[in-house]
């Protein structure tokens, strides 16, 4: 694995791949690694050879500035589980390399209107804009991203098509705890209490997934008895718990065609997310989660 920190290094490095015949697969990351992002880029190696992470907490992306400060940072354990995972090429830069001036941005309509993007002003005009930003550093073939963050992986995709990023979009599956609460760096700062209450996001999607295999297709309804499973787990707030259509995140007051859940709680004062794809399949649907 090699590790550079410049763009005119990535580039040069990656030509070098894709002269031996490498196609190029991109998982871009904020570092403080676990199984969530491994798992992306296992899913990359069954479409490229050739596979690149990127680690860069990206400051314009966060609209709380504590947020940013605290966000978890180990670059050397991360070295260690990307070798591992089989990366071939770390791209590691600072803010000064990848912000030599800032007056571009990328950013988007309608499908930012809700969920986090109703509640993290400007989050993900700065996601856009370094995704946009890498990919014309990497120029992969394929770059996965997780369910995770399923509004980014969602709307990225459109991105790639409106700006006609000659990239494939693959969204790989949440990976998640033993007991359900899905993989994040963030979790780090959980205190024991709430690591432990946290699962009850997990449960509350397990709850709609019950609600709707049972004939619920009432939004309000699903989304209530989700609030109540969420509450048992003592959280210091619930930010959302929406339903959304998949192809426009626009709320939707019954499942009808592909559809979203998805929640935001705080636990202490770590904000969590999850949610669950709805498709439909024969008479009902499928819920992953
Ligand atoms: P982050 O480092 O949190 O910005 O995440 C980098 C990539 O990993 C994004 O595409 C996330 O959606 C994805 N990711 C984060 N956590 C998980 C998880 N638990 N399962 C799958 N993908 C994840």
């Amino acid at each position: 694995m090699e590790i550079v920190t410049t763009i005119e290094d990535t580039r040069n490095k990656i030509r070098k791949a894709r002269a031996g015949g490498a196609t190029v697969g991109f998982v871009p990351t904020m570092g403080y690694l676990h199984r969530g992002h491994t798992s992306l880029v296992e899913v990359s190696r069954t479409y490229a050879r050739y596979q690149v992470m990127s680690i860069f907490v990206n400051r314009i992306q966060f609209n709380d500035a504590r947020d940013f400060d605290t966000y978890p940072r180990d670059h050397e354990r991360d070295f260690e589980i990307a070798r591992n995972a089989g990366v071939d090429l770390i791209f590691i830069p600072d803010d000064k390399e990848m912000y030599k001036s800032r007056y571009t941005y990328v950013d988007m309509e309608v499908l930012t209107e809700n969920l986090c993007g109703a509640s993290r002003p400007g989050h993900f005009r700065g996601v856009y804009t370094v995704v946009s930003k890498l990919f014309n550093i990497v120029q992969p073939d394929y770059a996965v991203f997780g369910q995770k963050d399923i509004q980014q992986a969602v709307s990225i995709e459109k991105m790639t098509v409106d700006l006609d990023f000659p990239v494939k979009i693959i969204i790989a599956p949440t990976i998640r705890e033993e007991d359900g609460l899905a993989m994040s760096s963030r979790n780090k700062h959980l205190s024991p209490t709430d690591r432990k209450n946290a699962v009850a996001i997990y449960r509350s999607l397990k709850e709609a997934d019950t609600l709707l295999s049972g004939g619920e297709k009432n939004a309000r309804a699903i989304l209530s008895r989700m609030r109540d499973v969420i509450q048992k787990g003592k959280p210091e707030s619930i930010d959302y718990v929406t339903m959304v259509d998949y192809a426009k995140l626009q709320p939707a007051e019954t499942v009808s065609g592909k559809s979203i859940i998805a929640v935001a709680a705080f636990f202490g004062k770590t904000r969590l997310i999850d949610n669950m794809v709805i498709e439909p399949e024969g008479m009902g649907y499928k819920c992953v989660y």
